[in-house]
């Protein structure tokens, strides 16, 4: 349970940090292991440091959903070797954060096509400044780039199951997808979902709290009572957990609407702690009530 909490709070951090940061070049890896955690015949989770890795396997080769960071692909592609011995000919991004999209130069070089929201792309290719963390993440390599986008819906056709590619409007950025497998059903949602931790909203990448819990009621209407739901940061997940996950998010708008109309400045209410009394059951990853308070209020 510790070292979990320790991954978790490691992954927010990473969250935050991006790719080619420093925070992320520092990071030692070495200890992460790779856990594989079988969904339905074709599906499987990943888990190791960064964000949850989808792994589609069959008669057709390998796509994956993310790759987390560069300094772990090898053992990403042999977590999928002990899967799989066809090779991976996609990665689709969940969203630019340099923990979900570490890898593609990797998986590029080792024959992967990478698949994104156009914004995915841009903001990848521009390099990103996050001033609420003072942090500045350089421009990708042209070769970590993805090389097919679109901009509102896209399918994947393999391994004999269609996954839907469904890009939400702005949540956790602006260019945010999630993934629906409805024959396995299986949904991947990225960063538009932590299970059982604070979420960050990236507002300098055109996130938004409302567009967050769109995403969320989308997903809850798409999923049933036996639908596994990949987090991007978490725990494998159910609708019970996205259910609690959306709650959180309602009071959490509405406390700080109340707070906005009020007259409040940010720096005012987050020093009054106003999701105290969330803190027990969300406060275990990076975000502690306080910070999350600047996070949500910025993205109001
Ligand atoms: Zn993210």
């Amino acid at each position: 349970m510790r070292s979990s909490i320790r991954r978790l709070s490691l992954a927010a951090i990473a969250c935050l940090a991006g790719a080619g940061s420093v925070a992320a070049q520092q990071q030692d890896f070495s200890a992460v292991e790779i856990t594989t955690t079988k969904l339905s015949p074709t599906l499987y989770m990943l888990v190791g440091e960064g964000g949850n890795i989808g792994v589609s396997a069959g008669p057709d080769g390998v796509y994956l959903i993310d790759d987390q960071y560069a300094p772990l692909s090898e053992k990403i592609l042999s977590a999928v070797k002990a899967i799989s011995d066809k090779p991976v000919r996609y990665v689709v991004n969940t969203h630019w954060h340099g923990d979900h999209t570490g890898g593609n130069e990797n998986m590029g070089k080792a024959g992967a096509t990478i698949i994104a929201h156009d914004a995915v792309r841009t903001r990848m290719a521009r390099g990103q400044e996050m001033p609420l963390f003072k942090n500045v993440v350089p421009p990708a390599p042209p070769a970590a780039l993805p090389v097919v986008t679109f901009s509102d819906k896209a399918s994947l056709h393999l391994n004999g199951e269609t996954a839907n590619l469904i890009h939400v409007a702005p949540a956790h950025t602006d260019g945010d997808v999630i993934i629906h497998w409805p024959a396995s059903n299986v949904i991947h949602m990225g960063d538009t979902f932590f299970n059982g931790i604070f979420p960050f909203i990236d507002a300098g990448s055109g996130g938004k709290l409302s567009g967050m819990i769109e995403a969320v009621e989308t997903v809850l209407a798409l999923a049933g009572d036996e639908t596994k739901i990949i987090p991007g940061h978490g725990p494998l997940a159910d609708r019970g957990d996205l259910t609690r996950f959306h709650e959180m998010l309602l009071t959490v708008r509405e406390r700080a609407m109340a707070a906005k109309s009020a007259g409040q400045t940010a720096e005012e209410w987050a020093a009054s702690n106003p999701f105290a009394d969330l803190e027990s059951e969300w406060g275990k990853g990076f975000l502690k009530a306080p910070l999350f308070a600047k996070v949500v209020y910025s993205a109001l």
